[in-house]
Formats: C-alpha cells, structure tokens, sequence
C-alpha cells in the first residue's frame, strides 16, 4: 500500500493472508458467521467463506478462530505494522 505524507510517498507492506478456511474440515455449524462483529463470514451453497475483502475489514479479534471447533479456520495476526491501528477519540 502506498500513502502519500507532507509530500512523501511511504509504502506500507501488505498484512498477506492471516486468514483462511479449511472446507473439508469445516462442519457448517455457522459460529464464525454469528461471532464475527463486521459481518465477515457468509455461507453460499452450504459453504462457508471469508469475505474478499477481510484484510481491510477484520479487526484481529481472532473470534472466528476461537470458536471454530473444527479447526477449519487458520488465524495469525499481520505482521506488526500491517495490521489494524486503533485510535482513541
Ligand atoms: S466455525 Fe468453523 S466449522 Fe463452524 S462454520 Fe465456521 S469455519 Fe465452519
Ligand atoms: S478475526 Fe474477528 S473481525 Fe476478523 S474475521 Fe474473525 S471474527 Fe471477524
């Protein structure tokens, strides 16, 4: 990713993949899709997925992992740096 301050231009590496599925260990029980406050998890045609666009949206709360009992989910936070920043006010 690239960004532009006080006329600089600063590249920011890629968090990569930190999440994925496993289908063939997945049992379709739907907790990642309750637990995941954004809304990341969908099921289409009896399949769990991971939103295309989860790296600009998760907020590393690791939630769907600790609740996929299957192991179906691999999770790893980014890299440091890469990952979400929280800000207060
Ligand atoms: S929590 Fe795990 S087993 Fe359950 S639907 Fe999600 S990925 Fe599949
Ligand atoms: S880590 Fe949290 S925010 Fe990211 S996909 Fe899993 S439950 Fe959703």
């Amino acid at each position: 990713m690239k960004i532009e301050i006080d006329g600089l231009t600063k590249h920011i590496p890629g968090t990569g993949d930190f999440i994925s599925i496993d289908n063939n260990k997945c049992n379709n029980c739907g907790r990642c899709i309750l637990v995941c406050l954004v809304n990341l998890w969908f099921r289409k045609d009896d399949k769990i997925y991971i939103s295309e666009d989860y790296k600009e949206k998760c907020l590393e709360c690791a939630a769907c992992y600790q609740v996929c009992d299957a192991n179906a989910i691999k999770f790893q936070y980014p890299a440091g740096g890469t990952g979400i920043i929280y800000e207060k006010g």
